[in-house]
C-alpha cells in the first residue's frame, strides 16, 4: 500500500487518508501558492503502526526514505549532510482538526555537525543554534516526553546569566552552551543521549506523532469533541523556512475574518523573529496584523490577497499560518477556522449575501452548539464598578465565578457545586479539563490566538486573555491588580465580549436574538418539516419560547406550579387530608391559583397548542424529608417547654411521610395512578385548566389546550382519564363553548408497555408525547437518578456504551419502541399527532432521528428552541 503522499499528489478531498493538515498543504501546494515542500504519512499507516505492536513497519521505512530522496531533490538540500543540511518539521494532522493537541517538532535534522553547516551557510551562528536548542528541547519534550519546565528552568537562567529579556537577545554562545545542558538534561531524564544519526531522529519522531494520538490530552479532547479514536493521525513531514533568521522575518497566524465578531476583515497576528510555535504558545504578546502593512507592506498584500482566495476556494473562513523568511512568504497551513457563536452565524449569513454560499449549503454549516453559546448572557452593566483590568475579549459571554489558579482546583471546586473562573498567566493543553470544569478563564499572557482563546471559543467559555496590566500568580494564588490583591475564592466577574475583568459577583442579563440568527431561523423554517415546540411550566418561560419560535408548548409540568412557598403548604395540606372533603377544601384553594398560571400561558400562546401534563411525581416529594421532621421532633421533647399540641402535629407528619413511602417511588404510585386513585387531584387540574380557556377564549384568544396523562401503561388507564377530561370539559364550557375550545387529550408513551400496545391506547389518545428520560430509565432498566455517578461513566468511558442514553437518544433500543409506537398508533388513527418532550428534544443527533421517523414535533427547553429549529432544518438538508 502507499502509505506516503508528496504534497503534490493529495488534494483536500483525501482528508482522511492525509489527515486535515496534510490534505490541505496538498490543496495549498495545487493551488499554486508558496508552500514549503514535503510528504505525508497516512493514516492508514498510523493503524498499521498500531497494529504491528508500536513499529513502524519496513515498507513505509523505504516509501518515507524515497520521499525523502526526492524532498532533497525538491529542496537542494541533503539529508543529515553537514555542508547543505535539510531541516524538516514533522507534525502530527488528525482528521478532525484539534488544535494544540498533539504534538510537532521543528528543526529536525540538526546534529552537532549540520548546525555548524547552517551556520556556515547562513552566515548566522546565532540562528542555527537558536534552532538547534528549539529540536532539543521539542525533541526531548515530544519524544522522550520530558517535561518542558525543566527546559525553561535552564533558558530561564540562562537569559538572567546574559541580562536578557527576550529569546531573541540571547548570544550565539549563550545557545551553544545551552544546548549542551539541554542535551546533559536529556541523556538524564532519558536515560539515552540525543540521537545525532538524523534518519534516527526522523523514526523517533514519526512514532511520537503517532503515539501522540493516544495521550491524555488528545484523549480528553476527543471524547469532549466526540471525535471517533479510530481515525488515527496523519504524519507531515516539510522542509523548514525560518522565521527566525533576523528582523526581515517572521511569523504569524491570520484568520480572513474576526474569529471573535465575524467581521470580514483580516485578523491575525505575527512575531517578528520567531519561530512557528511562539505566537500560538504565547510567550511574546504578538503584533497584530495591521502594523504588518506597515512593516512589511508587500509581504502584507500577498498574504490578504492569498487569504481572500483560500477562504474562496474553501467557501469558508479561514485560519492560516505563515513565515517570511528573508522577506518571502510561506503558506504552512490552512483550515476552516474556528470562531465564536457570534462570528459563525455572521459569517454563515455574510457568505450567502456576499453568494460565496447558498443558504442550504449555509445552514448546513451552523453547528448547532454553537447556538448554545450565542444565547449566552450578558453583564447587567448598572452592577459594574470595579474594573480591574481589561484584558483582550478572546470569547464572548459573561461569567462570575470564585477565583482559581489551577486546573485540578477548579474541577474539584466545579465537582463540589461551586462556579469557579480560572485564571492562569496563560493555558497549556494540559489545563484542559479546567477549562472545562470553569465558567470561564482569565490570562494574563497570550493573544486571540493563544491556547486559552481557541478553546474557550470552542467551548463556548467566555474568555479574556493577555491581561497584561494584572499579575497572576498561580504560585501563591493571587491575582494582583496595581496595589489590589485577589486570592483564591474571590468572586470574579468577566465579560469576554467586551475583554473586563470585573471584581465581584455581577448580575448577569439573558441573550437576545440578532439580526443573523433571526436570518438564519428564516431559512431554517422554510426548509423544515419537524416543528418545534417548548417545555415552559409558567408564563414567563412561555413568553421567551415564543420570542425564540416555539409553535406551542410540548410539555407543562403542572407540579412545578405547586412548589412555590406560598403554594407548597395548601399542596401538603391536600396531601395531608384524611377525608375526601378535607382534601376537596384545599383543592379548592389550589384551584384559582392553577387556573391563573393557565390563564397566563394560554395568552402568551394565542393560537397555538399548550400541553398540559396533570400531575407526575411521587406525592412524597411535595412533603418535607423524615429525617428533618424526626430532628424537629426530637428537639422538641428535649425542649422544656410545653409543644404537646404541636408534637402530635409531627408525629402525625412522620405517620403520612411513613405511609407514603415507597422502595421504588420512581416505580410507584404516580402519574396517573395518582389520577385514577384520586380522581378529585385530576379533576380539579381539569377544571383550573378549562376555566382558564373559557376566561381567555372571553378575551379573544384563540386557545389550544392539549392534556396529557402521563405513565400511561394499560390502555384502560387512559379510558378511565380521558372520560374524566370529556366530562368537566362539557360541565365548564358547555356545548357551545366547547366548539370554539378545539382541545385535545393525549398520553405521554414512557412506559414500555404503553409503546408495545399503542394500538390500543391510540384509540383513546389523539396524540402520544414520548416522554423519553422514562421511556429510557424503564428501557434500559437504570434508574435515571442514580445511573450517571454509579455505572453510566465507567460504560461509557469503557465504550459500552457509544453515548450517556439519558442525553443522546438510545436509536438501537429506545428508539424501536418508538417507532413501534407510531406505526401502531398510526395504523388505528391517521391523525395521531407524534412528539417527543424528553431532554432529547434538545440534541442535534436526537432531532435528526426525531425527523427520519416521522414525529410531528420536538419539544425542548425554551433556550434550546433555536437550536433545533437549526437541527430541524439541517436534518432536511
Ligand atoms: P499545530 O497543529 O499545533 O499548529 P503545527 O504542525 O501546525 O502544529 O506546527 C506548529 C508551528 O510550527 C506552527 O506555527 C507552524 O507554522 C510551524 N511550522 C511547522 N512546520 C514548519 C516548517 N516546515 N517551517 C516553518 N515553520 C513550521
Ligand atoms: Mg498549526
Ligand atoms: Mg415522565
Amino acid at each position: 500500500t502507499k502509505r506516503v503522499f508528496s504534497f503534490s499528489e493529495g488534494n483536500a478531498g483525501m482528508k482522511d487518508l492525509l489527515g486535515g493538515k496534510g490534505a490541505n498543504l496538498a490543496e495549498m501546494t495545487r493551488a499554486g501558492l508558496p508552500v514549503p515542500p514535503g510528504f505525508t504519512i497516512t493514516t492508514e499507516a498510523c493503524h498499521s503502526y498500531f497494529r504491528m505492536g508500536s513499529r513502524l513497519p519496513e515498507e513505509l521505512l523505504h516509501q518515507m526514505d524515497m520521499a525523502m530522496d526526492q524532498l532533497e531533490v525538491e529542496s537542494g538540500r541533503q539529508f543529515g549532510d553537514p555542508t547543505t543540511p535539510l531541516l524538516v518539521s514533522v507534525r502530527s494532522g488528525s482528521v478532525t482538526s484539534m488544535p494544540g493537541m498533539m504534538d510537532t517538532i521543528l528543526n529536525l535534522g540538526l546534529n552537532d555537525e549540520t548546525v555548524a553547516g547552517l551556520a556556515a551557510l547562513t552566515n548566522n551562528e546565532r540562528f542555527a543554534y537558536d534552532c538547534y536548542r528549539r529540536l532539543v528541547q521539542m525533541f526531548g519534550n515530544v519524544v522522550f516526553g520530558i517535561e518542558s519546565y525543566h527546559f525553561e528552568q535552564l533558558l530561564h537562567r540562562l537569559k538572567a546569566e546574559e541580562k536578557v529579556q527576550q529569546d531573541q537577545d540571547v548570544s550565539a554562545q549563550g545557545w551553544q552552551r545551552l544546548i549542551e545542558q539541554y542535551k546533559k538534561c536529556l541523556t538524564e531524564e532519558a536515560g539515552r543521549p540525543f540521537p545525532q544519526d538524523v534518519r534516527e531522529q526522523l523514526h523517533l519522531a514519526v512514532e511520537a506523532v503517532f503515539k501522540s494520538w493516544n495521550n491524555h490530552r488528545a484523549q480528553v479532547y476527543r471524547k469532549i469533541n466526540r471525535i471517533p479514536d479510530h481515525q488515527g493521525t496523519a504524519v507531515n513531514v516539510q522542509s523548514m523556512v525560518f522565521g527566525n533568521m533576523g528582523n526581515d522575518c517572521g511569523t504569524g497566524v491570520v484568520f480572513t475574518r474576526n474569529p471573535s465578531t465575524g467581521e470580514n476583515v483580516l485578523f491575525g497576528e505575527y512575531l517578528i523573529n520567531a519561530q512557528g510555535e511562539d505566537v500560538v504558545a504565547g510567550i511574546r504578546t504578538p503584533m497584530a496584523i495591521t502594523s504588518l502593512q506597515i512593516e512589511m507592506p508587500e509581504i502584507y498584500d500577498q498574504l490578504a490577497h492569498s487569504a481572500q482566495k483560500l477562504e474562496r476556494h474553501y467557501k469558508d473562513m479561514q485560519d492560516i499560518e505563515f513565515t517570511v523568511e528573508k522577506g518571502k512568504l510561506f503558506f504552512l497551513q490552512t483550515r476552516n477556522g474556528k470562531r465564536s457563536a457570534q462570528a459563525a452565524l455572521k459569517i454563515a449569513v455574510d457568505l450567502v449575501q456576499e453568494q460565496i454560499l447558498s443558504k442550504t449549503e449555509s445552514l448546513k454549516r451552523i453547528e448547532v452548539s454553537h447556538l448554545d453559546q450565542l444565547l449566552h448572557r450578558g453583564l447587567d452593566e448598572a452592577a459594574v464598578q470595579q474594573v480591574v483590568a481589561v484584558g483582550l475579549p478572546a470569547s464572548p459571554g459573561a461569567a462570575v465565578g470564585q477565583l482559581v489558579f489551577d486546573a485540578d482546583t477548579a474541577v474539584e471546586w466545579s465537582k463540589a457545586g461551586r462556579q469557579v473562573i480560572l485564571a492562569r498567566p496563560e493555558t497549556t493543553p494540559e489545563d484542559i479539563h479546567g477549562l472545562l470544569a470553569s465558567e470561564g478563564v482569565v490570562t494574563s499572557r497570550g493573544g486571540l490566538t493563544s491556547h486559552a482563546a481557541v478553546v474557550a471559543r470552542g467551548m463556548g467559555k467566555p474568555c479574556v486573555c493577555g491581561c497584561e496590566s494584572i499579575l497572576i500568580i498561580p504560585e501563591e494564588k493571587v491575582l494582583v491588580s496595581g496595589e489590589r490583591r485577589i486570592a483564591e475564592g474571590a468572586w470574579i466577574t468577566l465579560d469576554g465580549a467586551s475583554g473586563r475583568v470585573i471584581e465581584g459577583k455581577i448580575p448577569l442579563k439573558e441573550a437576545e436574538m440578532t439580526e443573523e440568527l433571526t436570518a438564519m431561523l428564516r431559512w431554517a423554517d422554510d426548509v423544515r418539516t419537524l416543528q418545534v415546540f417548548a417545555n415552559a411550566d409558567n408564563p414567563h418561560d412561555a413568553k421567551i419560547a415564543r420570542q425564540f419560535g416555539a409553535q406551542g408548548i410540548g410539555l407543562c409540568r403542572t407540579e412545578h406550579m405547586f412548589f412555590s412557598p406560598v403554594r407548597l403548604p395548601i399542596v401538603q395540606q391536600m396531601i395531608l387530608a384524611d377525608s375526601k372533603e378535607d382534601r376537596l377544601r384545599a383543592l379548592q384553594k389550589l384551584l384559582p391559583m392553577q387556573q391563573s398560571d393557565f390563564e397566563g400561558m394560554f395568552r402568551e400562546m394565542d393560537g397555538l397548542p399548550v400541553t398540559i401534563r396533570l400531575l407526575d411525581p411521587p406525592l412524597h416529594e411535595f412533603l418535607p424529608k423524615r429525617e428533618e421532621l424526626q430532628q424537629k421532633l426530637t428537639r422538641l421533647i428535649y425542649d422544656e417547654q410545653d409543644s404537646g399540641k404541636e408534637q402530635l402535629e409531627l408525629r402525625r407528619l412522620i405517620r403520612k411521610v411513613d405511609s407514603l413511602h415507597e422502595v421504588n417511588p420512581m416505580l410507584g404510585h404516580r402519574g396517573c395512578r395518582l389520577g385514577i386513585v384520586y380522581p378529585e387531584i385530576y379533576d380539579m387540574q381539569i377544571e383550573a385548566i378549562f376555566r382558564a380557556a373559557s376566561r381567555v377564549i372571553d378575551e379573544g384568544c384563540s386557545v389550544i389546550p392539549e392534556i396529557m396523562i402521563p405513565l400511561v401503561g394499560h390502555t384502560n388507564e387512559l379510558k378511565i382519564l380521558r372520560e374524566l377530561v370529556d366530562t368537566v370539559a362539557e360541565q365548564v364550557l358547555g356545548t357551545a363553548k366547547k366548539r370554539n375550545c378545539p382541545y385535545k387529550v393525549g398520553t405521554m408513551i414512557e412506559v414500555p408497555r404503553a409503546a408495545l400496545t399503542a394500538r390500543q391506547i391510540a384509540a383513546h389518545a389523539d396524540f402520544f408525547s414520548f416522554g423519553t428520560n422514562d421511556l429510557t430509565q424503564m428501557t434500559f432498566g437504570y434508574s435515571r437518578d442514580d445511573a450517571e455517578n454509579k455505572f453510566l461513566a465507567h460504560y461509557i468511558d469503557h465504550k459500552l456504551l457509544p453515548h450517556n442514553p439519558f442525553q443522546v437518544l438510545d436509536t438501537d433500543g429506545v428508539g424501536q419502541l418508538i417507532e413501534l409506537a407510531i406505526t401502531a398508533g398510526k395504523n388505528v388513527k391517521r391523525s395521531l399527532k407524534n412528539g417527543i418532550c424528553g431532554e432529547h428534544g434538545g440534541d442535534k443527533d436526537s432531532i435528526f432521528y426525531c425527523h427520519q421517523i416521522g414525529l410531528d414535533y420536538v419539544s425542548c427547553s425554551p433556550y434550546r428552541i433555536p437550536l433545533a429549529r437549526i437541527a430541524a432544518a439541517q436534518a432536511c438538508i
